[in-house]
């Protein structure tokens, strides 16, 4: 049976929070994406309407939802605010590998909210090739010592920890990748802030670690499996950042479609112009393709089928899609496209660093070579 309909249920859940998103966030989405403070108060918002920890299991404090459920919520508050996705709380590996001590420590705080847990695998030297990263993790005793230099981390100055990947065994490539919990007010760590084109409210920057004295305890699963994990997270967050791009493609395409209506041009609407309306049928064709092959991704994981290359195929794709369709939807506004006081240049600039963040087109695109051709065939 081929069946392309959410369950009821998920159409219930997709409409509540739109309303909520439409009425409680997207009225400030423009006044937070100019600031640099993380807003806490959306958090707390989240939490009321349910959808604060939505994909942590129930047992550490979270909603329980699954993915296809958690991508319907990203879609539609990225659609309202693209930045507020950050405010939801993901897991991440101490779901899956970590020890039920570690899971009560440190999820339960994360489904509370009192506890927002950062990605921290990229270096000043290498991002696209994670497997050369050079921060160490020394054994010491009941202790690891850590030392280099992690970059480009979001929520840098906000997270208060860090899923740490560092080398247990330098010597071994992938296999030498660990994975560890990394609290941010560790003496040794020091975290800094860049200046970035958008995502402001979130931030990025480096995270300097200088002889971190981290316990054992603080290592999740086994050493050398840190890639493998970091891997497995990224067959459905990259899935999630597809939604996320396409909620904010989408809330332009139909503000555009509102501004073709009203705004005249020799005398009549713009929206008669194919020039005008064949670019919004393309995109919203591109759009719906782009959302069916996130879903698609989404409802394979649920069903605990191999996802990777979808994954991939939307990583490469909605990001781009949602930068084109954006760029052309700012155009048809004209010049007043142009302005800050419309959301559209904003988008446009949240949305670029999602093009480059958890692996770029051209990572995603040997990824997919790689499932369809074969690994003999990889470049390298
Ligand atoms: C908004 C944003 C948020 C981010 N958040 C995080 C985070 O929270 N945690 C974290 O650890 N990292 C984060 N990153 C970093 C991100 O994952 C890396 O920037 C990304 O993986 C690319 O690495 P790089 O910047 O070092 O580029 P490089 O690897 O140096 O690549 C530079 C260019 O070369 C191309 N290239 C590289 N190798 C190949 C190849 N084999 N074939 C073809 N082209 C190739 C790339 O596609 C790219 O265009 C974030 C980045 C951004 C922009």
């Amino acid at each position: 049976m081929l069946n392309f309909a959410f369950t009821d249920e998920q159409e219930l859940f997709r409409k509540s929070v739109r309303k909520f998103a439409q009425t409680e966030l997207a009225p400030g989405y423009l006044e937070r994406a100019k600031s640099d403070e993380f807003p806490w108060k959306i958090v707390e918002m989240m939490k009321r309407q349910g959808l604060f920890a939505i994909n942590l299991d129930p047992k550490y404090g979270g909603q329980g939802a699954d993915h296809v459920t958690t991508g319907i919520a990203i879609e539609e508050i990225a659609r309202a605010d693209f930045n507020a996705v950050f405010c939801i709380g993901v897991g991440g590996p101490l779901e899956k590998f970590g020890t039920e001590e570690q899971r009560q420590e440190w999820l339960t705080r994360m489904g509370r909210g009192e506890c927002f847990i950062g990605i921290a695998l990229t270096e000043p030297d290498c991002g696209s090739d994670a497997a050369a990263i050079r921060t160490t993790a020394v054994r010491d005793g009941d202790d690891y010592i850590i030392n280099g230099e992690k970059s480009s981390i979001s929520g840098v100055t906000w997270m208060h920890a860090y899923y740490l990947y560092a080398k247990t065994d330098p010597k071994a490539g992938a296999r030498g990748v660990s994975c560890f919990i990394l609290p941010k007010d560790m003496p040794g760590v020091t975290a800094s802030r860049f200046r970035d084109l958008g995502c402001r409210p979130i931030g990025r920057g480096t995270l300097a670690l200088e002889d971190v004295r981290l316990p054992v305890k603080n290592l999740i699963g086994k050493e050398g499996m840190g890639f493998k994990m970091v891997m497995g997270e990224f067959d459905f967050i990259r899935v999630f950042i597809a939604l996320q791009c396409l909620g904010a493609a989408q809330a332009s395409l139909e503000e555009a479609i509102t501004y073709a209506k009203e705004r005249h041009a020799f005398g009549r609407p713009i929206a008669r112009f194919e020039g005008v309306s064949f670019p919004i049928a393309e995109h919203y064709t591109l759009l719906e393709a782009a959302k069916l092959l996130c879903y698609k991704a989404l409802w394979l994981r649920d069903q605990n089928l191999p996802h990777t290359k979808e994954a991939a195929m939307v990583k490469w794709w909605a990001p781009r899609l949602s930068v084109d369709i954006i760029h052309n939807c700012l155009l048809i506004h004209g010049h007043s496209g142009y302005s800050d006081e419309f959301p559209l240049e904003q988008r446009l600039r949240d949305v670029i660093g999602f093009q480059i963040a958890d692996g770029t087109a051209q990572i995603q695109k040997i990824v997919v070579a790689r499932e369809i051709i074969g690994r003999d065939y990889l470049p390298y």
